[in-house]
């Protein structure tokens, strides 16, 4: 066997394996930070499972703006999971409900926006109900929440950032992030492929410009009510082909509170002081954006 034989074969082996594997069904994902090298079996029980349209709560007016929230995870799906130096566990499905549901209070305390949550409890959505339980409602804005890990031996960094979607991952992290989130999905057992098949490719493009400039506002917003209430990781405004963010028609991005890795962060994300502060920031920049799109009238609504 010749030398660049030997070579070819070293450097396709890796992924023919990775392609066997993936034929046979197995979903490998790649371990981030440190994070347990772990096989995913799809749950048929799930996969079938009927989509759930939850209930509208705030003002009865249906021409009022409609948030739709989406608290990541939940029942099976932890979503990450950080231990601190006394070994109690924190797990990201309970920290995402918890600011969720002070997300809802704060926006029915304020008034004037209606409030929908893809989940008001520890159970499981599937990945592709939430945007499209956005899309059914015909939500003006989809949020959807979670929390980070930087794997158990890292616990310096901490901060939240913002996601809007990118059909080419913007940056290393950003495509790691995807690779991770989308897991859920095959979790569920569901193909994020089959989402939007109903919607025309030509809808769908030109629906989604417009929808992409609205979520890359929101999430400006986001960041600038935040400043000065939230600590950001350094370049907090992150985009990545995220299954969650795919509603052509809603307005969408995937805020990550903090890291539930990290101690500090940890002390905002468990706290009522902590999540009223994200849910206060959150809040605004609703506010503000609606404000703002109430000015422009005339944009083919
Ligand atoms: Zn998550």
């Amino acid at each position: 066997m010749s030398y660049r034989t030997l070579l070819l074969i070293v450097l396709l082996l890796p992924a023919a394996l990775l392609g066997g594997a993936k034929a046979l069904g197995l979903v490998i994902p790649v371990p981030i930070w440190g994070r347990e090298y772990v096989l995913h079996f799809p749950f048929a029980d799930e996969a079938a499972a009927p989509l759930e349209l939850p209930g509208v709560e705030g003002p009865e007016d249906p021409t009022r703006p409609l948030v739709v929230i989406d608290a990541g995870h939940g029942g099976r799906d932890p979503g990450a999971v950080g231990t601190d130096a006394d070994g109690r566990r924190f797990e990201e499905k309970a920290i995402t409900l918890a600011i969720a549901l002070a997300l809802r209070d704060e926006l029915l305390k304020q008034g004037g926006v209606r409030v929908a949550l893809t989940r008001a409890d520890d159970r499981i959505v599937p990945l592709p109900h939430r945007p499209e339980i956005a899309r059914l409602l015909e939500a003006d804005l989809f949020i959807s929440i979670h929390a980070d890990s930087a794997g158990d031996q890292n616990d310096t960094v901490s901060g939240a950032s913002i996601y809007t979607l990118s059909n080419e991952a913007s940056s290393e992290a950003a495509a790691r992030f995807a690779a991770r989130e989308n897991d859920a999905d095959r979790l569920n057992g569901i193909t994020i492929a089959g989402a939007s098949k109903n919607v025309s490719a030509i809808l769908v493009e030109l629906s989604q410009q417009r929808t992409q400039e609205d979520a890359l506002a929101f999430a400006g917003l986001v960041l600038r009510e935040g400043e000065s209430a939230l600590a950001f990781v350094p370049q907090p405004r992150r985009s990545a082909a995220l299954a969650v963010l795919r509603a052509p028609d809603v307005p969408s991005v995937l805020f990550e509170s903090g890291f539930v890795t990290n101690q500090t962060d940890r002390a905002q994300l468990t706290t009522p002081e902590g999540r009223a502060r994200y849910a206060g920031v959150l809040a605004r920049a609703i506010r503000v954006y609606f404000a703002r799109r109430a000015e422009t009238p005339g944009d083919g609504e």
